[in-house]
């Protein structure tokens, strides 16, 4: 049998004159590294998210620095910042404006549960409007921490089957929030 190495991101079998790897493979290396974020900065984790865009943390090494505002040229949603219940339907809908495969950072404690908010005005959590793949603690998170989160979302990306858009568990996940599955055109 031939050889089994790591060329850059793509694990594959190397013969001489050619190589065999996976679709799945191929994909997710491929996705992982062109992630198109789309920031939804409220407040103070905002501004920390726009300091790992700088040149000193410069998010750009990447290669996917190109920030997307328009929700359907995105693929990876960045919530950072106090959401307040007013705004929870807007976020949600952002959420749904974007494309199948989609992925969700959640960026700081008031993001991921409310923070120090604890009031009737202040969304508990993202995740009670969508579903979230990571989170990143701290109030604020440093930048370190918020480029470590877009590292674990590419650690997810990359090993996710091309099946799992399609699969029950997946299409419960959306149901369990109301949301449409546009994949099966459901
Ligand atoms: S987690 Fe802290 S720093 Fe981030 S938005 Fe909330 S209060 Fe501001």
């Amino acid at each position: 049998m031939g050889k089994i190495t790591a060329e850059g991101n793509v694990e594959a079998i190397n013969y001489e004159g050619f190589q065999l790897t996976r679709l799945d493979t191929v994909i997710g290396a491929a996705r992982s590294n062109s992630l198109w974020p789309l920031p939804f900065a409220t407040s103070c984790c905002g501004i920390e998210y726009m300091a790992s865009m700088a040149p000193n943390y410069d998010i750009a090494r990447f290669g996917m620095e190109r920030m997307s505002f328009s929700p359907r040229q995105a693929d990876l949603l960045i919530v950072a910042g106090t959401i307040s219940k007013k705004l929870a339907p807007v976020l949600r809908q952002v959420y749904e404006q974007m494309s199948e495969p989609k992925w969700v950072l959640s960026v700081g404690a008031c993001a991921s549960s409310g923070g120090i908010f604890d009031t009737y005005s202040v969304l508990q959590g993202i995740d009670r409007v969508i579903p979230v793949d990571v989170y990143v603690p701290g109030c604020p998170p440093r930048p370190e921490q918020i480029i470590d989160g877009i590292m674990n979302i590419q650690a997810l990306v990359k090993h996710e089957s091309l099946r799992r858009r399609y699969s029950p568990e997946y299409k419960d996940l959306l149901d369990n929030y109301n949301i449409e599955n546009d994949i099966d055109g459901k």
